[in-house]
């Protein structure tokens, strides 16, 4: 299935009135498939679940048995006590000897079943967030992380949790029920439909509510996921929230999707507890009319009290796992709403991937070429598209400035040069090679986006400089961060490059994490070099520092700066300036400004209002800037 063959990865409404749906069948078959690649320890599942069902149906009999002999030394009739003494010593042993036994081949089934549910579930959580990691951005735009991590946990449990409790607990069921169940018609046909008689209730109430818990079961997981939404929300936005003293707003917006998520689980409960109620009263309803149609025939003399006891002891033998059908109906009800929700995931087919004969960028000339590039956000049906016809070229040793009001689409040409998404129309290259002809690997390797938001995982700072190459030596760290102006910094941390960053460590300032990407990136060398808005936490003096340092570094390779402030590209060799997707203007600084034109309107507001440390008061001077940092 390719990605975008389903517009959002929330499955349908209309779920949940599918009860026993195609995609529910098909998500059992494939897990029972799944649980058959484990051969051998199945077999031995299988094999124990079988001689553990019959060691337990053993028991009511030689229960019954006990109880003639017992009768027999009560009454000292005509037997001989001593023998019948013998015998209830070698009944009493045999059904000590039933019961261990029993209790070993179920220990050995349970084990085995659940080393299978745990190393499926192992399976498909590393699956699962292998696709998530190959997806591409169009995706993750579309589904809320939310949503993904409440699959990865939940759904994925659900499956874990129907192979290892349902699976051979329904053998053990059915052996019970057909062998225990022609025994005791076989015995009595009266008293044997009686004892079975709860048996078809239960799995009657089991049914219903098999049908009510799965469709209550997925609206609770969808409410679920808005709780998990709200709270990733909240603790992401944690400073936001505080800023604006919404954490009241917040609470409310939480304690309400609370209360949705559990009026569903008491709905869920409910039905639960009321048939649970029902099972229970049919029990000991038909154990009552055992007792009271076993009682006449006793004293009619056509049963032995022990044939009663075997009666009442299959009874209470066969109550807990006939009881444990709804259990086994809910967790497959569950396994085939969550393994359908899992598999959608795995099945898909990211937007973005490499060709069959997609082979390796050959970086040849590493020219850098848009071609009557047009896009669209898969979103944006019926908007106009975000580029439109863009061209430009950008040769190794050159910068290319792209500038313009937020949103007209800057960032959008950056996250088209590692394909982060597709263009629409039209073809980018490097090298000559389309970029949709070579592997997605050799091209991100080629390309460094150096983008505005820095994520710092929770690890040392050198790791996460040399996140994109974790074999990197120390050398190639302390250039990438002096490039990157951070070195100094780095230095004067409690642990220097040693120090935890990220979530749990020291925190960074917005310029600080921002020269940290920069590090990331020149520590790959790529050919191309995409710097997204990316030193606008930065101060003036330290950007141009930093132009200094890269200067050498990026003297083979095609460089694009993209930045709200002139300051940081008025020295390109070409710039752009882009409107609504389209390119408006370009050329070199000097040519842009003496054009009337909003390049220059640009210039002349941020001149004025001195928005831009960079660009000096007057040209003699802006052009003594640029030639610095050109120089440098
Ligand atoms: P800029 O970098 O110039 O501020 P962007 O390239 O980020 O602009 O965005 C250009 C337009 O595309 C904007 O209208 C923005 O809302 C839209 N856009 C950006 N990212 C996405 C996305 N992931 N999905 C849909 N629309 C997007």
């Amino acid at each position: 299935m390719q990605e975008d063959a389903k517009p959002t990865a929330i499955v349908r409404e209309d779920e949940l009135d599918d009860v026993i749906s195609s995609r529910g069948v098909n998500a059992i078959l494939r897990i029972l498939r799944m649980v058959l690649r484990y051969r051998s320890r199945f077999a031995i599942g299988v094999i124990c679940t079988v001689i553990a069902a019959n060691f337990q149906l053993l028991i009511p009999q030689y229960l019954g048995s006990a109880v003639d002999h017992a009768q027999g030394l009560l009454a000292s009739s005509t037997t001989d006590p001593e023998s019948a003494k013998a015998a209830l010593a070698t009944t009493a042993l045999l059904l000590l000897g039933a019961g261990v036994l029993r209790g070993v081949f179920t220990m050995l089934h349970n084990y085995q079943g659940e080393a299978i549910g745990q190393s499926i579930g192992y399976e498909l959580r590393l699956a699962y967030f292998e696709k998530l990691q190959r997806m591409s951005f169009a995706y993750h735009d579309r589904v809320h992380s939310g949503d993904l991590m409440a699959r990865g946990m939940l759904d994925i449990e659900g499956v874990r949790r129907f192979v290892d409790g349902a699976m051979l607990r329904t053998i053990v069921l059915v052996i019970l029920i057909t062998y225990g169940g022609y025994y005791l018609i076989a015995t009595d046909v009266v008293l044997g439909l009686l004892a079975l008689s709860f048996v078809p209730i239960v799995i009657w109430r089991a049914a219903v509510s098999r049908i009510w818990l799965r469709r209550t079961w997925r609206a609770l997981q969808e409410r679920l996921s808005l709780l998990t939404r709200i709270m990733e929300e909240n603790l992401g936005g944690i400073r936001v929230v505080r800023a604006f003293a919404a954490e009241d707003h917040e609470l409310k917006r939480f304690d309400a999707a609370s209360d949705a998520a559990i009026v569903m689980s008491m709905r869920r409960i409910q039905i639960r507890y009321s048939n649970g109620a029902i099972m229970t009263f049919s029990y000991y309803a038909a154990m009552g009319l055992v007792l009271w149609a076993g009682g006449h025939k006793i004293i009619e003399g056509v049963i032995t009290v022990g044939t009663l006891a075997e009666f009442l002891a299959f009874m209470a033998i066969l109550q807990q796992p006939v009881r444990q059908v709804g259990m086994i109906v809910n967790s497959t009800a569950r396994a085939s709403i969550s393994g359908g929700r899992v598999f959608d995931v795995l099945d898909m087919e990211p937007a973005v991937m490499d060709k069959p004969d997609a082979k390796p960028l050959a970086l040849r000339d590493g020219v850098l070429r848009f071609e009557n590039v047009s896009f669209a956000y898969e979103d944006a049906a019926g908007k106009s598209p975000t580029l439109h016809d863009v061209s430009f070229e950008v040769r190794p040793g050159k910068t290319l400035g792209i500038v313009g009001p937020p949103g007209s689409g800057k960032s959008t040409i950056a996250h088209l040069i590692p394909r982060f998404y597709d263009v629409t129309t039209g073809r980018i290259s490097i090298g000559g090679q389309d970029i949709r002809d070579v592997t997605l690997d050799s091209l991100r390797e080629a390309v460094g986006v150096v983008q505005q938001d820095t994520f710092l995982f929770t690890a040392p700072v050198d790791s996460n400089v040399a996140y994109g190459d974790p074999a990197a030596n120390r050398e190639r760290i302390f250039n990438a961060t002096e490039a990157a102006q951070l070195h100094d910094y780095i230095d004067r941390l409690p642990m220097g490059y040693d120090t935890l960053v990220g979530e749990r460590g020291v925190t960074m300032s917005g310029g600080q994490r921002q020269r940290l990407s920069i590090a990331r990136s020149v520590l790959l060398s790529p050919a191309v070099m995409v710097f997204d808005d990316s030193t606008a936490s930065i101060d003036a003096a330290t950007e141009q520092r930093i132009r200094a340092a890269l200067l050498d570094l990026t003297k083979d390779r095609a460089t694009i700066i993209i930045s709200h402030r002139l300051g940081s590209l008025m020295h390109a060799d070409e710039i752009l300036f882009i409107e609504s997707g389209h390119i408006v203007q370009r050329g070199r600084h000097e040519d842009l400004l003496a054009q009337a034109g909003p390049y220059k309107d640009l210039y002349d507001i941020q001149v004025a209002f001195g928005d831009d440390p960079d660009c000096p008061p007057d040209l003699p001077e802006a052009s003594s800037a640029r030639a610095a940092g050109t120089q440098a």
